[in-house]
């Protein structure tokens, strides 16, 4: 069975939270590989329907894809990140199964090891030195191992966004902030007297398996008020919409949450603040 590489795995979501943060690449990049889905052109048809490979698992691939191919994130000025870079990607691959001894792999371990020996040995000079000669071997021992191993990538590709759904899942108010980047991606600009979205996706019967997601990320508990609702779980309609459908919210369990039936009621269709799912271990001692 494929190793999850915990550091690649890190820093794929570390990745992911800098670009959900650049309104270029969210109005843009988010924007165009999303769009085909919010217009049915493309199934699966998450937003419209509750699916497990939904929102957070495709957005998975994107980071992913951009993350381990990365054309334009390290330009020749820069080799020092390059040659981090490359280690991270030599670790990923053995962990999915490449063998160290392969040639690119192995003519990478060396390379990387040879310059971090002169940083080890704190000589600054050569250490950069080196750094400036070898950033076109840096490159090209980049690029062949992209290439020659894009099949692997690929394959890795869905177990690393599965692994990055789950990271995210954890996170309400993550959820939350890329809900509503999502809003904009299926409104066609129909919007309301006051601009806002309308709805664009009609409501769905809500899974089990996502009312049992929802359920176990809550910890059974009322995302507003804390109330443990446990003991109701044979009611239907305590999962809420965090973006409201009236308001352009999507139906994927990146935009839900679980209620109290009291709460639900006075939420209805509106906006709320979003609370931490993440609990209190050390602010509630501070
Ligand atoms: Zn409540």
């Amino acid at each position: 069975m494929i190793q999850i590489n915990i550091p690649f795995a890190l820093k794929l979501h570390a990745y992911g939270l800098m670009r959900l943060q650049d309104p270029n690449w969210t109005s843009l990049d988010l924007f165009d590989f999303f769009k085909r889905y919010a217009r049915k052109r493309e199934s699966p048809f998450f937003f419209h329907n509750f699916e497990e490979r939904g929102v957070l698992y495709h957005l998975g691939l994107l980071i992913y894809d951009e993350f381990v191919i990365c054309d334009n994130r390290f330009d020749l000025q820069d080799c020092e990140d390059l040659s981090w870079y490359l280690e991270t990607l030599i670790d990923f691959l053995i962990a999915g199964e490449v063998s160290p001894a392969d040639k690119w792999i192995s003519r990478a371990k060396n390379i990387t090891e040879s310059i971090d020996s002169l940083f080890n040995k704190s000589e600054e000079k050569e250490y950069y030195r080196r750094i400036d000669k070898t950033r076109y071997t840096l490159r090209r021992v980049h690029n062949e191992i992209t290439d020659c191993y894009s099949d692997k990538i690929k394959e890795l590709g869905s177990v690393y966004a599965a692994n990055y759904s789950d990271r995210v899942l954890h996170d309400r108010q993550l959820c939350a902030f890329i809900a509503q980047l999502l809003v904009m991606i299926g409104f066609d600009g129909n919007e309301d007297l006051k601009g806002n979205p309308q709805q664009w996706v009609v409501r769905k019967n809500i899974p089990a398996w996502a009312k049992k997601t929802i359920y176990s990320r809550d910890r059974g508990k009322c995302a507003i008020c804390n109330t443990d609702i446990i003991l109701e779980l044979s009611e239907n309609d305590h999962i809420d919409h965090i973006i409201p459908l009236a308001r352009g919210g999507c139906n994927d369990v990146v935009n839900l949450q679980l209620l109290c039936q009291k709460c639900n009621l006075k939420k209805s269709d509106t906006l709320l603040d979003i609370t931490s799912s993440i609990p209190p271990y050390i602010t509630r001692r501070l």
